[in-house]
């Protein structure tokens, strides 16, 4: 099965966050990180105080079903000293599942395609960058879905 996950983080050294959590994905057993966007920065979503974020997106390889490749990601945030605090707030690393192969879940604890990824440029236009011709789920063509977003206060690195 082909995935999409996105990674975020605007805590103690965000490039480095995202590199660990990469090669702690590629290292889980049966994920194998197959490709990788640049990284790219944006302003947090709620326009607080809190620092910019820099985001990637990949793709990964898996037999694991969608919820045992959530449970990896949510580990490897605990790894990575990431704390539960508010919704939105800062954290150290975010991994999201954004899409699952052409699966639809709609469960308590997973959502996917990702309920909020064609609202974010900082989800679209990396996953676009590694898939330019994505269909996504549900929600269509990866480069209309871009066209009716605000890509502007996106940075690529
Ligand atoms: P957002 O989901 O809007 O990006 P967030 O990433 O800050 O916000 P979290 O606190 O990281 O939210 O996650 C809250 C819960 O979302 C998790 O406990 C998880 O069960 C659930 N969740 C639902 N769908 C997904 C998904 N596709 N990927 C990751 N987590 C998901
Ligand atoms: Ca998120
Ligand atoms: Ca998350």
């Amino acid at each position: 099965m082909l995935a999409y996950i996105g990674l975020g983080s605007n805590l103690n050294n965000p490039k480095q966050q995202i590199k660990d959590a990469l090669i702690a994905l590629n290292s889980a057993a049966d994920v194998e990180v197959v490709s990788l966007s640049s990284l790219y920065r944006s302003p947090p979503l709620d326009a607080t105080k809190q620092p910019d974020y820099l985001n990637a997106v990949c793709e990964v390889n898996t037999h694991l079903t969608a919820l045992e490749l959530l449970y990896v990601c949510q580990n490897i945030e605990t790894e990575q000293h990431r704390v539960r605090e508010k919704k939105w707030g800062a954290r150290t690393i975010d991994l999201d599942i954004l899409i699952y192969g052409v699966q639809v879940v709609a469960s308590k604890q997973l959502v996917v395609p990702h309920p909020e990824m064609m609202n974010r440029a900082f989800v679209l236009v990396p996953l676009a960058e590694i898939e330019p011709d994505l269909k996504v789920p549900i929600l269509g063509d990866i480069q209309e879905l871009i066209a009716k977003i605000d890509v502007s206060k996106l940075v690529k690195l």
